[in-house]
């Protein structure tokens, strides 16, 4: 069965030597001195690695049973959610006053990593919870943060987000929902949701669900939406619990990976629930979400190819087939190990390349959010808004191409479900879908952020790439980096130039080449974060650190990323340049 270790170096070496955190001024930063996040990190890893990992394979082989309205998770599922509520490490970084630790996001989603490659179909159930808690923190009135938010911070209560209907996915304008206001405030919620994550289950005391309706009434399409608080149970005055409300689950969907959470239809019929926020202006409480949910699930792509990588790795050990061209490595063995020929070891370098350079990429998204909410900074919101479509969409398209690789590795042996490989590529492949499907998430890269504030941000972005390269370009070692990053960040604009030149008069030029722009924007990120890893890393052999090996590997492992995964920004270059003619050319009756 597959085993987990919790990268804690790496993500020590992200949050001391690149981002530097306890030296930034965002506040609480302060207070993330290494010593500080390395016990945090340590502590967390070793949670998931005992008890989360090994639960990864029975909540897939048993996944959720629905009996009487009742869903039950997997065997052993309530025994580790109690123990991880009660280490306190799913309010980590929520308010104190609502029983959190407060400390900043970035600690949030450094633990996050852990609990999404340990068992992300169990950390889901506490990262729903966390959504629902963050749109109550900023939207609700004090009266619901008070009655919601200390038992959902615990997860006592655990939460979920409702959007999904039969007929309406993407286009959320099409929603049937209805809220009809009653004479006490409240409103009577009727309507179908399907696909809700965590929408019943046995993990807590009560469920409150935040569902997308429309006031009768109210502006057509997607300005007529409001949301509102729907707990499953009533919940008293007193804080005690109440009547059953009028909604349940008619069935939880068989699915292709996350057996272990339970994916629901629910029906309300005429349950009660309560506003939050404005009257019409649902997406926009959900939109104030939309950037941390979105980085959660870019997470959920590294995630995955991080624990599936961990394995290969052993794997690619362990196997003993064929002998290395060079000449046997493994003499007195029947054969060398798979891990002497290169192309097993191009497919690790893939893997351990993206795995390292997609959570520097995370961790400074992360932080970028905590200068934007805790110190409220606009140009730090700007370049996250930016960024949140690559690190969704880049982030889980890749992940889940490395968990293929990853399973690659064993042959037929990662085929089968005795070594449990089957299982990281099946449950990466969600989150290429939910919380907006990829293709949507290029569509908005392309449609609106890159023209966000006149474009401000995404200028932004080349002037950073532009001065870190001035900067760093006579540094002896980072000439591997910097001339990669020069040409891939050439290409990146001159394919923001096609779209300036061509997409207003033929929209279509555009939107064919969105998917291509993501991963050509998405390369383009990485390769920063490696020459940024890269100048930390002889920044830290130039000062006589000890661990050496680590530093060299970095810049090892980051010239390959350079070298190999770099130049695919040519060939997005290329196609999106070929224009719409030839995606659009065929007619649609010709397929
Ligand atoms: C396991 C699971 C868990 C989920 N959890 C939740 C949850 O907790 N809460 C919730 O509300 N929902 C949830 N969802 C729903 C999920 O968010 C939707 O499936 C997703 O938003 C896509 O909607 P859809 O399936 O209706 O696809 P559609 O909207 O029908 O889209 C189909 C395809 O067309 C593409 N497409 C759509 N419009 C355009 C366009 N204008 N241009 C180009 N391409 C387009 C999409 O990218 C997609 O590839 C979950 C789904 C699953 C499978």
């Amino acid at each position: 069965m597959p085993s987990y270790t919790a990268p804690t170096r790496d993500i020590q070496f992200v949050l001391n030597e690149i981002l530097d955190v306890a030296n930034s001024d965002v506040p609480g930063y302060s207070e993330l001195e290494p010593d500080f996040t390395a016990a945090v990190l340590e502590e967390c890893g070793k949670l998931n690695s005992a008890v989360l990992a090994p639960l990864n394979v029975v909540g897939d082989k048993e996944g959720c049973v629905l009996e009487n309205g009742v869903v039950r998770t997997p065997t052993g599922f309530k025994a580790a959610f109690d123990q991880v509520r009660e280490g306190g490490w799913t309010g980590l970084d929520m308010p104190e006053e609502f029983g959190g630790q407060n400390m900043p996001y970035v600690m949030g989603i450094a633990t996050l990593e852990m609990f999404a490659s340990s068992n992300q179909a169990f950390a889901m159930y506490q990262g729903l919870t966390h959504g629902a808690a963050s749109a109550i923190l900023v939207h609700g009135s004090d009266q619901q943060k008070a009655t919601y938010l200390p038992k959902m911070v615990s997860c006592e209560w655990t939460g979920t987000m409702n959007l999904t209907e039969p007929h309406c996915g993407t286009d959320l304008g099409l929603m049937r929902t209805k809220a009809e206001p009653q004479e006490d405030g409240s409103y009577a919620i009727t309507g179908q949701k399907i696909f809700i994550s965590a929408g019943e289950h046995d993990l807590a005391d009560n469920i409150i669900h935040l569902v997308l309706a429309k006031i009768p009434g109210g502006p057509e399409g997607i300005k007529g939406v409001s949301l509102f608080i729907v707990p499953k149970f009533i919940v008293n005055d007193d804080g005690s619990l109440g009547d059953r409300n009028a909604l349940s689950c008619g069935k939880i969907e068989e699915k292709m990976g996350i057996h272990g959470n339970s994916t629901c239809v629910m029906n309300y019929d005429g349950a009660r629930g309560w506003l939050i926020g404005d009257m019409h202006k649902g997406m926009r409480a959900m939109f104030t979400m939309m950037n941390e949910a979105r980085l959660g699930v870019g997470m959920q792509g590294l995630a995955q190819a991080e624990a599936a990588y961990q394995n290969a790795v052993a794997y690619a050990r362990d196997r003993l087939q064929g002998r290395a061209v060079t000449g046997a490595e493994n003499p007195d063995g029947p054969a060398d190990p798979l891990i002497v020929h290169p192309d097993i070891r191009r497919s690790l370098m893939d893997q351990k390349s993206f795995t390292e350079g997609a959570r520097a990429f995370i961790l400074w998204g992360a932080m970028l959010i905590d200068k934007s909410h805790r110190a409220g900074d606009a140009d730090a919101e700007g370049m996250i808004s930016l960024l949140t479509p690559v690190i969704k969409g880049f982030l889980t398209d890749r992940g889940y191409d490395m968990t293929v690789q990853a399973q690659q590795i064993y042959g037929g042996h990662g085929y089968i479900e005795e070594w449990g490989m089957s299982q990281f590529t099946r449950d990466a492949r969600i989150a290429m879908i939910y919380e907006g499907a990829n293709g949507v998430q290029a569509l908005d890269l392309v449609g609106r952020k890159l023209a966000l504030d006149g474009g401000k941000h995404v200028m932004a972005f080349f002037e950073m790439v532009k001065g870190f390269c001035k900067e760093n370009g006579d540094v002896e070692g980072m000439a591997p980096f910097i001339e990669p990053l020069k040409a891939a960040s050439k290409d990146l604009q001159a394919a923001g130039m096609y779209f300036m030149q061509n997409g207003m008069k033929n929209p279509n030029a555009a939107l064919s080449g969105s998917y291509d722009f993501m991963h050509l924007f998405g390369h383009v990120c990485l390769g920063l974060m490696w020459a940024r890893s890269a100048r930390a890393a002889l920044a830290a052999l130039a000062g006589g650190a000890s661990d050496t090996a680590f530093y060299e590997n970095k810049l090892t492992t980051g010239r390959y990323y350079m070298a190999r995964q770099l130049p695919m920004t040519a060939t997005h270059l290329a196609r999106i340049q070929s224009g719409a003619e030839p995606v659009m050319a065929l007619p649609a009756d010709a397929f």
